[in-house]
């Protein structure tokens, strides 16, 4: 590993937090400590959406101001003002999770392209991230694992407008020269979500990058399937952007699996998902020419594989074609110490109204409190630097 860097420098993680909250960070990952609190507060945020509990301004001044940038792109624009004085850029991200209506899906997209424009304008390097499932309803894309495979007319002709709302952000994007990276969700939409995306690489990445899939490397598929994309990439003469990231729905795909009498699409071990990791990860900054990577992760041991990785390949520190990210909120310690080392350092910056950004608050809860260790270097990383401070 390289001698320049040390990615527990608190002072460097932590140096664009004020005390305030510094102290806000240290409450919350001393509640997500404790996974019996987390699960009861993940049922009363339920609670909250399903009755419209009236409670939103204890999330909005704790949880949220911990994981979110803000209600509106103007608080986000303050928020990526900031991480740029650090050096850090950001993949601006619209949360709105689960309401599933036509006008919503237009709405979705017309947010999508207004920040597309917004950060061509405001912020250099910056990312846009996308939900497909913002885009048409889950339920439907499920059914099929191809866009040619609509079965009525009627049916074909709402799946070429879902292809044609991705259309309109990749080509935005392309227009604009601002990446984007379209997000993996539940397994059940991978398939037809990697056929939109593998037609929009295609069309966009020509000459430069513009759109990113997103692997789950939690999924058993998934090294062959990326051996698959850069066979196609090469004859069909396109370039290919690559998120990495493990995947953040474990408990729910294997749910599903047993449900459905199905072997489960996950790994069964940590281990299984960390070797699959780093397997996609060598892979892609090997085939640095063809593939531009994001690696999209908090785990310490895969961003030292990959800067010793770009080392060994003789990459340059801050090649336009590998970057890392870490999301708003998480694991500080890498993005601003790679930031401070000459890497392309980013933070996935979600924002939006707090009542549609509660599933993805709970998911970060969830997966904070149930992941061995994480939390615990998290918070022992912020008392550090309370100390110091001190
Ligand atoms: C910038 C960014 C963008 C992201 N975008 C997406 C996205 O588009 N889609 C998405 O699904 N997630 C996304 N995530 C979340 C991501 O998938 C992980 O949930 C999260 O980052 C934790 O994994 P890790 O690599 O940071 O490391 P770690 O903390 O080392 O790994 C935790 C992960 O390992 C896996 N795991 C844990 N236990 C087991 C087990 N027993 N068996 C098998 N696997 C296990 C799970 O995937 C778990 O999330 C994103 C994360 C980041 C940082």
């Amino acid at each position: 590993m390289s001698q320049k860097i040390d990615l527990n420098n608190t002072e460097i993680a932590f140096g664009y937090k004020s005390n305030a909250e510094l102290k806000n960070s240290l409450f919350i990952f001393g509640l997500l400590q404790k996974p019996a609190l987390v699960s009861l507060l993940t049922k009363v945020a339920d609670w909250i959406i399903k009755y419209k509990i009236p409670l939103k301004f204890v999330l909005r001044k704790t949880v949220f101001k911990v994981f979110c940038a803000g209600e509106n792109r103007q608080q986000a624009a303050l928020t990526i003002k900031h991480l740029q004085e650090f050096k850090v850029n950001t993949v601006l991200d619209y949360v709105a999770e689960g309401d599933n209506s036509e006008e919503s899906f237009e709405n979705n997209l017309n947010t999508i392209l207004t920040n597309i424009q917004f950060v061509s304008e405001n912020a250099k390097n910056a990312t846009v991230g996308v939900k497909l499932s913002g885009l048409e309803d889950v339920n439907f894309l499920k059914k099929f694992k191809q866009t040619n495979e609509g079965k009525t007319d009627e049916e074909k002709a709402r799946l070429a407008r879902f292809v044609e709302r991705t259309d309109k952000i990749c080509k935005a994007g392309s227009d604009k020269v601002v990446k984007i990276y379209i997000d993996a969700e539940e397994y059940s939409t991978q398939f037809i979500f990697d056929d939109v995306v593998e037609q929009m690489m295609e069309k966009y990445n020509k000459t430069n990058v513009i759109v990113y899939n997103t692997l789950q490397m939690y999924l058993k598929d998934r090294v062959d399937y990326l051996n698959k994309c850069i066979v196609d990439a090469k004859q069909k003469n396109f370039l290919l952007g690559m998120k990495l990231v493990r995947g953040a729905y474990v408990e729910k795909e294997r749910e599903y699996a047993k449900r459905d009498g199905v072997p489960s699409p996950v790994f069964d071990t940590k281990e299984g998902t960390d070797t699959s990791y780093n397997k996609a990860l060598t892979i892609c900054l090997e085939e640095h020419q063809l593939i531009h990577t994001c690696l999209a992760s908090h785990n310490q041991k895969s961003v030292e594989l990959a800067i010793q990785l770009i080392e060994e390949l003789k990459i340059e520190n801050h090649y336009d074609k590998v970057f890392f990210s870490q999301l708003y909120g998480m694991s500080d310690n890498l993005t601003f110490n790679l930031a401070n080392a000459g890497y392309n350092s980013s933070k996935y910056v979600p924002y939006g109204e707090v009542e549609k950004a509660i599933p993805y608050l709970m998911r970060r809860a969830e997966e904070n409190s149930s992941i061995e260790g994480q939390v615990g270097r998290e918070y022992e990383l912020l008392l550090q630097e309370k100390k110091r401070r001190k």
